[in-house]
């Protein structure tokens, strides 16, 4: 952490001079400049320093001003404002501490505590730090499969629903693909649930292989995957979908020095102007397929027709 930038805006050529001298000889990356404006144009920028220790007195813009503007703008990360004052009336502390300053300083300052209260600053961005990460990790959590780190059944529902709503406002079809492990459970039973998983797994790259940057594709149950492919027609989607069919079957899939004949079937549908509440037929339609796929001997695509349109019955 203590490579760790922070901002200096003072005008006063000794205390900037001091404060660089001792910032820098602490181990921070010092960034100094003499002018409010100058200041607030650094605390805009994109990798700006997360510390700045603001002079109240400035030109062209103080450092209350600066502390009152940057807390108008939600900013992420949070930036910590020390404020420095020649003033000591409770008043004005008050008041800087109500413009959004997390602490202040009274010139002139003994170097040790101006240390400490960049140590306290430290600390809040290191608790900033790690809440942020921990919350990255729960929606990791909340949205992913842990077994194959695809999106788990909720989080493809919820790009489905995304995906089907751009479509209806941009006018594109949206296809769907339910996928399924072919006689998984004699996977699990003859080699355990070890190797099953690894199969698991070895599918989903396949599939995911397969897709286009903007497609997604979730593990949906079990053993059994949904693919949601904006923009793409029912033709398209039955291409893809046999692609992925092939390549699933083309080679034995490695698990534990064993290698295991694997094989998916597949079930495509398409909405293409979608109305709302049809996300159930949709899926219904493809699961249909999917059963239809299974029945007549698996390792094998078949298709829905297409849905209903909602603009009286021009045939596409
Ligand atoms: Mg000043």
């Amino acid at each position: 952490m203590s490579t760790m930038r922070i901002l200096v805006a003072e005008d006063e050529i000794t205390f900037r001079h001091m404060l660089k001298t001792f910032l820098t000889k602490w181990g921070y990356q010092v960034v100094v400049v003499s002018d409010g404006l100058e200041a607030w144009k650094i605390l805009q920028e994109e990798d700006r320093p997360r510390l700045a220790i603001l002079d109240w007195m400035m030109p062209s813009m103080d450092g209350v001003e600066i502390c009152r503007a940057i807390r108008e703008r939600k900013s992420d990360p949070y930036l910590y404002l020390l404020l420095l004052t020649s003033r000591d009336q409770k008043q004005d502390v008050v008041e800087g501490i109500e413009a959004g300053a997390d602490d202040y300083l009274i010139k002139p300052f003994d170097p040790r505590e101006l240390r400490a209260r960049i140590h306290a600053g430290e600390r809040i961005i290191e608790l900033e730090d790690r809440l942020i990460r921990a919350q990255e990790a729960l929606r990791e959590l909340a949205t992913h499969d842990s077994l194959t780190g695809l999106l788990n059944r909720r989080a493809c529902l919820d790009s489905l629903l995304a995906e089907l709503d751009r479509g209806r406002r941009a006018g594109n079809p949206v296809c769907i693909v339910m996928a399924d492990i072919d006689h998984f459970k004699r996977v699990n039973d003859a080699h355990g649930h070890l190797i099953g998983d690894e199969v698991l797994c070895e599918v989903a790259r396949r599939m995911q292989s397969s897709l286009r940057r903007y497609d997604t594709i979730g593990r949906f149950g079990g053993e059994e995957f949904l693919l949601v492919l904006p923009g793409c027609s029912l033709e398209e989607g039955v291409k893809l979908a046999e692609r992925i069919c092939h390549l699933v079957r083309s080679e034995p899939a490695k698990a534990q020095n064993k290698s295991i004949d694997v094989s998916i079937s597949l079930g495509v549908a398409v909405a293409n102007q979608p109305v709302p509440g049809d996300l159930e037929v949709l899926l219904g339609s493809a699961d249909a397929a999917l059963y239809r796929a299974k029945e007549a001997g698996r390792n094998r695509v078949e298709f829905s027709a297409n849905l209903p349109s909602p603009s009286s019955g021009t045939p596409d």
